[in-house]
């Protein structure tokens, strides 16, 4: 153990020290026996004496080396959260990672043996926490909420900061605001020491880069010390691959990786890295229908001894029938037609280079340098697939069910080998037992954010040489191993970059600000933040919030901002469920609220054929970025293939204008009637099917709608709206209000048609538009001189179409970028709203007391209660 500051005088305390309390716990044998191995078991006294001597500390420890598992179960014993102890509060853990949340906590019970039911997890939308609870393992989102509620956390003694390396938006935040809460726990505890007690904050990190952490004065002005648990790393041989693939084409290159490795390399797991389900859900068919299962074989020698005994006649049925069932089943787990570029690279295999050796523990290890230079995939001799052993074949990424997520810990069945295929949540959250072999495209899928635009768009890239090396130590754990990397090292040298950079400089981050305003945390731009953003972009935020009417003039939150800051959704969000009372609206604003939290419910038009995987998107600030929909080229299928997407497509539109209505105004009231109809119709999978939804999507939707039903009766008392997952069709004249109170949710989203802006003529447009197809006419926005246009999925043509013009100011959802920038979500404004929702007209009460809106019936007009001040640039 490496203690860098001052601890060494610990030991030297405790022995004249108060006798620790004691937890009794009796865990399994198995469990103890696995425990004594980790690194961090040998080290408990001192962890456990640094925590004691100083309110922060820094532990950082190679992945796997025990970590999360074991640290708040030594707190645990040592009585942290024992009602009758010292230190009644919780053990509080935050995870960046939902999924890490979930199966770290299941673990830990199961380790604690008899303690095993005082651990809890809480995830947004899911929670087991009890008031037996002592160990709760949850989000960094979950605690900031929390934190809004109670600044001095009082339920807590101690707070874990896990995974603190990764640098999502929510660590540094919390780090922020918790190196406040420590200073302030400790202040009261030394001043009343019966009534409080001090918070103790510990920081744990996969790597030892924490500088931004331990020499940033502004966040701990005693910089706290730094304890690292050295594991043992095994020698990995590394082999960069000659040629660096094509886009697209790392995906054939891991399948023929692996399948290399499985028929020619001795036993051991194979870990791949790629970057999101779509893809993993490709490479695990493609890799089961190379090496099916024990199970899969029988099962297919048993549907071949079935079909044979059949007519050939009932045999072809029956297989058409099948694949029909397949291809409509588009809500499966498993993404049919991923067709990563043409298959005509496939053949080709890139050659590896010289390979490097990284790691391993000096002179004991050079037997094993010896056999990993002499194992060789180039010189190996190539073993029929008859012969090989069966894959164990495992998907991971963060929206799988915590049942499936679990299954990577299972030891494979015998005789098998293990293989996961995983995006980054493999690379330090979660430990997979028995890796030898890593395959890493060296890619990762990452939200990025242009806060001049205010555009936001999943983006494929190289990910950083420190990940690249973390991925790489995956398969060093149990003993020497290799790793397969699919590019070159040219690459790797030019193209990468040394560390990722911090979330907080990559994202929006309103809804942050707004949170840390209604802490009373004002000053935002002083802030404490390991990293500071951009000035401009936290001033940006901050205006944006003073727009919706969360914050005063003096950049402090007004009642409707706390009010705001209390709903668990965007701000955007939350104004408009809080403007949305009225006319009868609220349930409709709920569900059009959930879905936009969900993203497009539909199948996307080019993934017909296919689940739609790969579209879902995460609300829990997960760096997994499952939820980019990669586009995926369209098959060169076989005819038939292609005349039932065809008809499959025809389909499709007509669902889509059965759904758009009879005189479209928006994308958003078409989610509206979606999830409607597919209420009223049962909330079946054929009903999915029909209308071309997603089945997960609506199942999000309809919790959320339920969970947003008794928030908004929760923070709005005399609001009467009940959850009934089926509504009847909003009338014209909610129509028109909803369209208005989604105007004032989005109300700096508006684009104008250029020549309203005084850029372009109209009429020269109109007519060069009709040429092209609409899509050809530009919008402005107050965010830049960039035109945007309205996206060709957009129900705003079905209109168009008829009338011959495109409106003249719409609300957008998002903007994204491919070819253009494109307005999705699109509704209808209109300049006279505009101006009615942009200007003062009424003041904000109370949220306790502030009386429902008067309205009038017969106006189609919303009633403002809401002050923004906003002042577009051409109006
Ligand atoms: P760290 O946080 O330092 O990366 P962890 O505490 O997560 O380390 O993991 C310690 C060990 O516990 C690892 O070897 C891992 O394989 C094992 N482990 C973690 N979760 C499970 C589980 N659900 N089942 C079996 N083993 C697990
Ligand atoms: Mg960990």
């Amino acid at each position: 153990l490496l203690v860098s500051r001052g601890i060494v005088e610990a030991e030297g305390a405790k022995a004249g020290g108060a006798k620790a309390y004691y937890v009794p716990v009796k865990r399994p044998d198995r469990i103890q026996n696995q425990r004594i191995e980790l690194p961090v078991y040998a080290e408990e006294q001192q962890i456990m004496e640094a925590i004691a001597q100083n309110p922060v500390v820094v532990l950082s420890g190679e992945t796997g080396s025990g970590k999360t598992t074991q640290v708040p179960q030594f707190l645990l014993e040592a009585g942290y959260g024992d009602p009758d102890s010292p230190n009644p509060g919780m053990i509080g853990i935050t995870q960046p990672r939902r999924v890490a949340a979930v199966s770290m906590a299941h673990r830990v019970a199961e380790e604690l043996g008899n303690y095993g039911h005082t651990v809890a997890h809480q995830v947004r939308f899911d929670t087991t926490v009890s008031d037996r609870t002592r160990v709760k393992f949850m989000t960094e989102g979950v605690l900031l909420r929390e934190l809004a509620a109670d600044l001095l956390l009082a339920k807590y003694s101690v707070i874990i900061a896990d995974e603190a390396h990764e640098r999502s938006l929510n660590t540094d935040i919390l780090l922020g605001v918790l190196s406040r809460v420590v200073r302030l726990r400790q202040k009261l505890s030394a001043e009343s020491p019966d009534k409080h007690r001090p918070l103790k904050l510990v920081i744990m990190s996969a790597t030892l880069r924490v500088d931004d952490f331990v020499k940033n004065t502004r966040l701990f002005r005693v910089p706290p010390p730094v304890l690292s648990v050295q594991a043992r790393q095994h020698p990995v041989r590394v082999h960069f691959n000659r040629r660096t693939p094509a886009p697209g084409q790392h995906v054939h290159e891991a399948i023929q990786k692996v399948a290399k490795i499985h028929r020619r390399l001795p036993d051991g797991g194979i870990l791949v890295f790629l970057t999101g389900q779509a893809e993993i859900a490709y490479v695990c068919k493609q890799l089961r229908s190379l090496f099916p299962s024990e199970a899969e074989r029988a099962a297919a020698a048993k549907a071949i001894a079935a079909a044979a005994a059949q007519s050939r006649a009932a045999t072809s049925n029956a297989l058409e029938a099948s694949v029909e069932d397949e291809d409509l089943d588009f809500g499966d787990a498993d993404a049919d037609d991923f067709e990563p570029g043409s298959d005509a690279g496939s053949g080709s295999e890139s050659e590896e280079e010289d390979e490097i050796i990284v790691g391993g523990d000096g002179d004991a290890d050079a037997e094993a340098r010896r056999v990993l230079l002499q194992e060789n995939l180039r010189s190996a001799p190539a073993v029929g697939d008859d012969a090989c052993a069966p894959l164990h074949i495992l998907p991971l990424y963060s929206l799988l069910p915590a049942e499936q997520q679990l299954k990577v810990f299972a030891p494979p069945p015998p005789g098998s080998r293990l293989c996961v295929v995983a995006t980054n949540v493999a690379e330090t959250s979660i430990t997979i037992p028995g890796i030898r072999y890593v395959v890493d495209a060296g890619l990762v899928k990452e939200k990025k954010y242009d806060a001049q635009t205010q555009v936001q768009s999943f983006e494929v890239g190289w990910t950083s040489q420190a990940s690249a090396s973390q991925r790489m130590g995956r398969a060093g754990r149990t003993g020497p191993g290799h790793c397969y990397r699919l590019f070159s090292s040219a690459v790797f040298n030019d193209q990468f970059a040394r560390f990722s950079e911090p979330e907080v400089l990559r994202m929006p981050i309103e809804g942050v600000v707004l949170q840390m305003k209604a802490m009373n945390l004002d000053n935002v731009v002083n802030f404490p933040f390991p990293t500071p953003p951009p000035r401009d972009v936290l001033e940006k935020a901050e205006r944006l919030l003073t727009w919706l009417g969360a914050l005063d003039d003096k950049g402090r939150a007004t009642a409707l901002g706390r009010l705001m800051s209390a709903f668990p959704v965007a701000p955007r969000f939350a104004k408009m469920l809080i403007v949305g009372q009225q006319h009868g609206c609220l349930p409709y604003v709920i569900a059009v609220v959930a879905a936009l939290s969900v993203g497009d419910p539909f199948v996307k038009e080019f993934h017909l054929g296919e689940d739609g995987a790969g579209s879902d998107s995460d609300n829990d600030n997960d760096a997994d970025a499952d939820a980019a929909g990669a586009e995926q080229p369209v098959s060169n299928a076989a005819l038939t293939a292609k005349e039932q997407r065809r008809a499959r497509r025809r389909k499709y539109w007509d669902a889509q204008a059965k759904l758009a209505g009879a005189e479209p105004t928006s994308d958003l009231l078409k989610w509206l009637s979606a999830v409607g109809t597919f209420e009223y119709a049962g909330g079946t999978d054929a009903a999915c099917s029909e209308y071309f939804v997603r089945p997960k999507a609506m199942g999000e939707i309809r919790k959320l709608r339920g969970q947003l039903t008794n928030i908004v009766q929760l923070y709005c008392p005399g609001v009467d709206v009940a959850m009934d997952p089926r509504m009847a069709p909003p009338t014209r004249v909610q129509q028109s209000v909803l369209r208005q109170i989604i105007l004032a949710g989005f109300m700096d989203q508006v684009a104008v048609r250029g020549d309203i802006a005084g850029y372009h003529d109209p009429d020269e447009e109109e007519a060069a538009a009709r040429r092209r197809g609409l899509h050809a006419v530009p919008y402005m926005t107050m965010w830049s001189d960039e035109p945007v246009f309205i996206h060709p999925e957009s129900v705003i043509y079905i209109a168009a179409r008829s009338s011959g013009s495109m409106p003249q100011a719409v609300v957008f959802g998002e903007l994204q970028r491919t070819t253009r920038l494109w307005a999705k979500a699109v509704t209808v404004t209109s300049p006279r709203w505009l101006a009615t929702i942009g200007r003062a007209l009424c003041t904000f009460g109370s949220p306790l007391t502030y009386p429902l809106p008067k309205y009038n019936d017969a106006r189609d007009e919303m009633t403002c209660y809401v002050e923004p001040r906003f002042g577009p640039r051409s109006w």
